[in-house]
């Protein structure tokens, strides 16, 4: 099964490009008309009362940018950045016209040059100078202010309907420029963010691929490796039960570290190869009808002859309310079991394990695993779920044994089966996992059992 590439479709550049540049229109869109109207507002109070034809054009302008924000704002919004840009930038430039127009004598030359030559400037200057630029702005507003005006307490009595008209444009100018000013600043900071995106999303990509590329050179090794590995194991097995011939003592020792390495071997190479499907997505979970009694026994050949070997007392318990019968991934479901008892094995010199099933509520059920072995610090409760990840050695001998892998696959495939894993341990007392699964009761199925639980190798 190919997994779509979510990166052919569309260039990731582009859609960033597009999603930063409404952004940054709305945003402009929204400062404008947030500075823009109260001041309108109080520049129609003000001016208008002196009722000059010049004043109520430059207050009717003013005002406008609001609607015209407003839609500018809802056409970026439908994905389409540059015309409502453009519908802005226009808006400010017939105020700036029509402002120009108002202005009488020197003025109506100096006024446009000097909005000009600061936006020359600002466009020269590198970005992070841009405030520098926006309070020069100020400071010369300002001043022409109060040249204009006589002075800061504004409203005064204005000298002329012109020179009226001639501070709301300086008003308005001001205002536009600090809104290009903010512009560029957030253009080129855009700028940098979309670079360092794109950069960041090649990387994804490049190790997505190369992480794809070891799970599925991962799972076509692992392939390689068992298919001689299971003859070893199956000869080896056979030599050591006489089916060649008597075995002397010697040749019977030997044997059996043959097939306890090859098992181990085999027990590793499956751990990989699961590791790999889950990495890959390619694991799947079987939903079927079986009994939940072989999957016990199945557990129990599996690690009491360790836990004998140490002298272990282990318990399996199955509450006599849990169904006979249940419907999921029986394998599954006894390779998490195996795997927490076998934890709870290698990690517990004295006391005992103890594995209880039972059902939690109406739809859950629940196996609990516990032992009083060396327990695992709090701070890496988080820690050893993921793969690859052991402890300190120095905590146990048997420590050498694992791969670290074990309990990364028993969260996925507990995850998988739509279940959840808890932990709960002390140094020095003991370890208790809890895995929750979805109960579901099922019809016992006649015949298909033996099939079906056979382990896989
Ligand atoms: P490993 O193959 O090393 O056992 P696991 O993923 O199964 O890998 O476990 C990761 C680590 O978690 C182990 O190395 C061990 O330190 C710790 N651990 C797991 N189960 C137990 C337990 N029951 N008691 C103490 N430590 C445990």
């Amino acid at each position: 099964m190919k997994r779509p590439d979510p990166f052919v479709t569309r260039s990731p550049y582009e859609e960033i490009r597009i999603a930063r540049r409404i952004r940054l229109v709305i945003g402009v869109c929204n400062i404008s008309m947030l500075i823009v109207i109260p001041i309108a507002i109080a520049a129609g109070f003000i001016l208008l009362p002196l009722k000059t034809a010049y004043s109520l054009l430059a207050f009717c302008l003013c005002f406008g940018i609001a609607p015209i924000g407003f839609l500018a704002k809802k056409i970026a919004q439908r994905g389409h950045p540059d015309p409502a840009s453009y519908i802005f930038i226009i808006y400010l430039l017939i105020i700036l016209g029509v402002n120009t127009l108002l202005l009488s004598g020197l003025m109506r030359i100096l006024a446009p040059m000097f909005i000009l030559l600061i936006v020359i400037t600002g466009l020269m200057m590198k970005p992070n100078r841009n405030y520098l630029i926006a309070i020069l702005a100020t400071v010369i507003y300002i001043g022409i202010r109060i040249l204009t005006t006589g002075g800061y307490e504004f409203p005064i009595e204005l000298p002329s309907a012109s020179m009226d008209a001639f501070v709301i444009f300086l008003e308005v100018m001001a205002l536009a420029f600090v809104a290009f000013i903010n512009v560029l600043s957030i253009r080129d900071l855009e700028r940098a963010l979309e670079d360092a995106t794109y950069e960041q999303v090649q990387l994804n990509r490049a190790l997505q691929q190369a992480s794809d590329r070891k799970s599925q050179f991962t799972a076509r090794t692992s392939h390689e490796l068992r298919t001689p590995l299971s003859a070893i194991l199956a000869f080896s097995d056979l030599a050591l039960r006489g089916t060649y011939g008597p075995l002397n003592e010697k040749l019977q020792n030997a044997m059996q570290h043959v097939v306890n390495s090859a098992r181990h071997l085999n027990n590793v190479i499956n751990d990989l190869l699961d590791l790999s499907k889950i990495e890959a997505g390619l694991l799947e979970i079987v939903d079927e009808p079986y009994e939940l009694a072989e999957v016990v026994k199945t557990v129990k050949s599996s690690f009491l002859p360790m836990a004998e070997m140490k002298d272990l007392p282990c318990e399996v318990w199955v509450s006599p309310e849990m169904p006979a019968w249940l419907k999921g991934d029986s394998e599954r479901v006894t390779q998490v079991i195996v795997n927490l008892a076998g934890n709870a094995v290698k990690f517990t010199e004295q006391g005992r394990v103890e594995i209880r099933i039972e059902p939690m509520g109406r739809s859950k059920w629940l196996i609990r695993v516990r032992d009083t072995g060396i327990g695992i610090p709090e701070d890496q409760f988080k820690d050893i779920f993921e793969a690859y990840r052991q402890l300190g050695k120095s905590r146990s001998d048997s420590i050498a044994q694992g791969t670290g892998l074990g309990l990364a696959i028993t969260r996925n495939l507990v995850q998988l089966m739509g279940g959840e894993i808890d932990l709960e341990s002390e140094l020095g007392v003991g370890t208790t996992f809890e895995v929750t699964l979805p109960l579901r009761a099922a019809k016992p199925v006649e015949n298909k059992v033996e099939d079906r639980l056979e382990p896989a190798t």
